[in-house]
């Protein structure tokens, strides 16, 4: 597939779903998350595919990795974001919260940026996890999320607070959370939780 192909309301679910699969055709391990599409199939058919980032902004305050809306799962099926929104899904502790609506995760742009010190590095600390299990799944260099200066600027403006007081405390927190999360996890544990929450989600909502 060379160009991206025009959606219509009629082609959007095949389409999306066959541009989804060309995308991840470098990608032996996510091709394995993917093969056994029948199986899983129950389950996507509560997702709703996209390809367009856009089209989740006229999904009100949808953010991309939002379960149980109007008991659709949604999940963004293109990359990068689908390796994001497997992240979160996995590294959720409660596994309760895979039914609640955004994992439970309280999001809201705005309100993100005004947050609290201490939810803004809950979910910086989220975020990192995520970020290095996107890395182990893409076989990449890992990656701090400093590499964005708005979270290096979001994580200065609210120093000192508990432990930190100052942003290189903060750089080297960020560095113990990939290095925890490159030993704690690997593609084996990923794609086994994976499949145990899609099948979670598959009894719940069928
Ligand atoms: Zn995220």
């Amino acid at each position: 597939m060379s160009a991206m192909p025009k959606f219509t309301k009629e082609n959007y679910f095949s389409l999306s779903k066959e541009y989804f699969l060309e995308s991840i055709k470098d990608n032996s391990f996510l091709q394995k998350l993917f093969t056994d599409m029948d199986k899983i199939l129950p389950v996507y058919n509560t997702i709703q595919y996209s390809c367009m980032y856009d089209d989740y902004i006229e999904i009100s305050n949808f953010i991309g990795y939002s379960p149980n809306y109007k008991n659709n799962i949604l999940i963004g099926f293109c990359r990068p974001a689908i390796t994001h929104e497997i992240g979160h899904l996995v590294e959720l502790d409660d596994i309760s919260r895979i039914f609640k609506k955004d994992f439970g995760i309280p999001y809201a742009p705005e309100k993100f940026i005004r947050s609290s010190a201490k939810g803004f590095f809950c979910a910086l600390a989220r975020e990192q996890r995520v970020y290095s299990l996107e890395d182990i799944m893409n076989n990449a260099k890992s990656r701090s999320k400093f590499e964005n200066p708005m979270w290096e600027f979001m994580a200065a403006d609210r120093c000192p607070f508990g432990k930190f007081t100052k942003i290189e405390q903060v750089k080297d927190w960020l560095q113990s959370i990939i290095q925890q999360t490159f030993t704690n996890w690997d593609r084996d544990r990923i794609e086994f939780e994976w499949f145990r929450r899609l099948g979670m989600l598959k009894e719940k909502l069928i």
